[in-house]
């Protein structure tokens, strides 16, 4: 280990060298983040070539089962990760965490490159886990119970919470076939790395994503408290050298509270053991320390960059940024819209800062110099302002997201009663919401095709909802536009059924068996088409019959020769149809075919069971 002199004693601000070589448990701590990842990827794979697996070992899995009583592997594995916290103190963190390691390595990356992140320190913030945590963990339950409250007393308020779906008891979800169904895309992936790794840790410190946007932190950390176990000191040897603090990226005050505690006692302590390493004098070990959950953690010496109404503003900003990320274009997930929350809040701090003082820097990089703002501070503009714009673009979208959810869910009805004939009308208040439903998914649509938004939702769920809408609404054209481009993509067996309900409805029978058979050139003798043509046939028979056209009922049915082949029972009643009408020539010709096929489809002869 690189010593660069002596600091003053207890001096917290001594900055670890940038080559510093990783100690002995920095070396097996990457050796066990990386057999981490190693066991992901041997999950992935046994998921790929098996086609099922365990369910995803990911503490955010234990939302499904607290919401809808889903036991997954990652509720088991999260239970037995905090249970272990608060008997052996927080290792899991340091020691098996994927986003650690990915701040690990981003900060390793910035030291080589000459970059020290500097711990950025905000009260306010700090508290955003806590909230992360509730609104993931407890949050569900809550709104089960005080939903049917608000219904009561405050209706409007309780439209805009999510419905609450009825709770059904536990149920084993820990194989699943649909192993990625809760990650998001492989391109949103790239991206939430370099927010939640990179931005996080530039601009908010090494343990950025910890301090600011982990949810599961706020458990680890009051189960760390109730911990018998912790980095001890004997504090004989101690010389407060302060090297230990210098060099611990959780910006834990060490040498400060073994001063006090003789032990770490800051809950957010990782055990990743660098101080011990690092220590000249052995002062430091992992061991059984005095039992005081309630041992208050020194802060460091200067408690936060913010004033009162700076940290307020930020707070309240990063909650917009946060409601505008979350879940927008059905990909960003709440984690990665922490990351920009927290990011885009610091990154418009900074540019406040950068054109209000004479001198800013930021993690040594000179940003404003005596009134002039240098390169690396217009970058830091320009990237500001890009992030607002983004911010705004998907803020917009979220809100015409969240505004098309209600009317939607205001106008949802049996699209049979709008499909088929002689149903009772839709009434003019849900046409209404469905109406509304359109214009604001309309406006969800990429701006290259009419709508404002940067990204659309995957798939086609944007035109099967707008189909849907549209039809409520009355706009049956709407709806057969929409959901012909929804058919280009997707040609799921709900769609193909409301599609042809709807050529039916607006073009009648006829262009119904046209369709149909344009279908089955493009897909194949899919049975939901084969059901939905014998429905037709059927339908058109027993109308021309009834009409007392015998003759038209059995060139209905004759039709669906070509979907279902020489059926036997399909021949027969042909041949019924035609005696009927007169045409007994062909109809003894359909009774032969039917006797025909009955003999080609019977088991040869000898092969009959004798047993
Ligand atoms: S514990 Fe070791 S590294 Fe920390 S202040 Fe004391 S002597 Fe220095
Ligand atoms: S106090 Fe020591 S063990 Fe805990 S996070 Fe800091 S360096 Fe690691």
């Amino acid at each position: 280990m690189a010593r660069t002199g002596k600091p003053r004693e207890g001096c917290e601000g001594f900055r670890r060298p940038a080559s510093r070589f990783p100690g002995r448990s920095g070396r097996r701590r990457a050796i066990a983040l990386g057999a981490v990842h190693l066991l992901i990827g041997l999950h992935l794979l046994h998921w790929v070539v098996t086609g099922t697996t365990l369910s995803p070992v990911e503490p955010s899995e234990s939302m499904y089962t607290l919401e809808n009583g889903q036991v997954n592997a990652g509720f088991i594995f999260f239970i037995v990760a905090i249970l272990s916290t608060a008997l052996l103190g927080r290792w899991f963190c340091g020691w098996a965490c994927h986003m650690v390691a990915l701040q690990d390595l981003c900060g390793w990356m910035m030291r080589k490159i000459g970059i020290r992140p500097q711990p950025f320190r905000s009260r306010l913030l700090g508290w955003v886990p806590f909230l992360l945590a509730f609104y993931m963990f407890l949050w569900p339950t809550l709104k089960r119970w005080s939903l049917p409250w608000f219904e009561g007393q405050f209706a409007t308020v309780a439209s805009w919470i999510d419905p609450v779906r009825p709770w059904v008891g536990f149920t084993d979800h820990l194989m699943v076939a649909d192993f990625w169904a809760t990650f998001p895309s492989w391109w949103i992936a790239i991206p939430f790395f370099l927010v939640c790794g990179f931005a996080t840790v530039y601009l908010l410190g090494s343990k950025g994503f910890c301090s600011y946007g982990c949810p599961y932190g706020a458990f680890f950390s009051v189960a760390d408290r109730i911990s018998p176990m912790a980095i001890v000191a004997n504090m004989d040897a101690c010389e407060s050298c302060g090297l230990c603090t210098a060099n611990c990226t959780s910006n834990v005050q060490i040498s400060r509270e073994i001063k006090i505690h003789s032990q770490v006692v800051d809950p957010g302590c990782m055990k990743c053991l660098d101080c011990v390493d690092v220590c000249p004098n052995g002062v430091l070990s992992f061991g059984r320390g005095a039992w005081n959950p309630l041992a208050k953690a020194i802060a460091p010496t200067r408690n936060t960059h913010l004033s009162l109404q700076g940290e307020v503003s930020l707070a309240i900003l990063c909650a917009l940024i946060w409601f505008s990320w979350r879940g927008v274009y059905a990909q960003i997930p709440m984690l990665m819209a922490t990351g920009i929350a927290i990011s885009v809040s610091f990154l418009i701090w900074k540019s406040l800062q950068l054109l209000r003082l004479e001198d800013v820097s930021l993690q040594g990089q000179q940003l404003r110099r005596t009134g002039a703002i240098t390169t690396p501070g217009l970058i830091l503009l320009a990237i500001t302002i890009s992030s607002i714009l983004l911010t705004l673009s998907a803020g917009h979208t979220r809100w015409n997201e969240v505004q098309a959810d209600r009317h939607f869910n205001e106008a949802q009805v049996n699209l049979d009663q709008v499909l088929i004939p002689g149903q009772p009308p839709i009434s003019p208040q849900l046409m209404e919401s469905a109406a509304l439903a359109v214009q604001h998914l309309q406006r969800c649509r990429h701006f290259s095709r009419g709508g404002f938004a940067l990204l659309e939702p995957p798939g086609t769920i944007l035109e099967e909802k707008l189909g849907y809408m549209s039809a409520v609404s009355g706009d049956l054209i709407g709806a057969s536009s929409w959901w012909g481009l929804a058919l280009e993509e997707k040609s799921s067996d709900d769609l193909l059924v409301r599609y042809g309900q709807l050529v039916e409805l607006q073009e009648g029978p006829q262009a119904l068996a046209r369709w149909l058979d344009s279908q089955r050139e493009r897909l194949g003798n899919r049975l939901t088409l084969v059901n939905l043509r014998g429905d037709l046939a059927r339908r058109q028979a027993l109308s021309a019959f009834q009409g007392g056209q015998a003759e038209a009922a059995a060139r209905h049915l004759q039709a669906l020769i070509g979907w279902i082949g020489e059926e036997p029972e399909l021949l027969r009643n042909i041949a019924d149809l035609l005696d009927q009408a007169g045409i007994s020539e062909e109809a003894t010709s359909f009774r032969q075919r039917a006797q025909l096929s009955e003999q080609n489809s019977a088991p040869p002869a000898g092969t009959t069971d004798r047993r």
